[in-house]
């Protein structure tokens, strides 16, 4: 006989988990998760959409340390943005033209909001 007797068959409950959608990552070996960062997209979203992305951006470095303190106070609303701008300088960014939506970047660097999450 194989493990333990159970009197009674141990109640599985029935798919409490769900997997979250966002399986884009690549699992490298050590366990390292790696995005890749699409410049063409918005860098904070990394999503298409109609909105047309900010022309001529500037504010690379802004951009960067706002969504690295969101981050660190646990706003994981941009911990995906995160992972595939960690390790990217602001000159790389600035460099490739990389660019993003204005709502994104009003939203990320929403100060009020920051300062609610950091207050928690
Ligand atoms: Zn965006």
């Amino acid at each position: 006989m194989i493990g333990p007797h159970f009197s009674n068959p141990p109640v599985w409950p029935v798919s409490t988990k769900r997997v979250s959608s966002s399986e884009n990552f690549v699992m490298e070996e050590g366990g390292q998760i790696k995005k890749t960062l699409y410049y063409s997209l918005c860098i904070i979203c990394q999503t298409e959409s109609e909105e047309d992305l900010v022309k001529n951006p500037i504010s690379h470095k802004t951009v960067l340390n706002f969504i690295e303190e969101r981050v660190k106070y646990g706003d994981w609303q941009y911990s995906e943005a995160w992972k595939s701008l960690s390790g990217i300088s602001s000159d790389q960014l600035a460099a490739s033209k990389a660019s993003w939506h204005r709502k994104c970047y009003q939203d990320v660097a929403h100060t009020e909001k920051l300062k609610r999450i950091k207050e928690r």
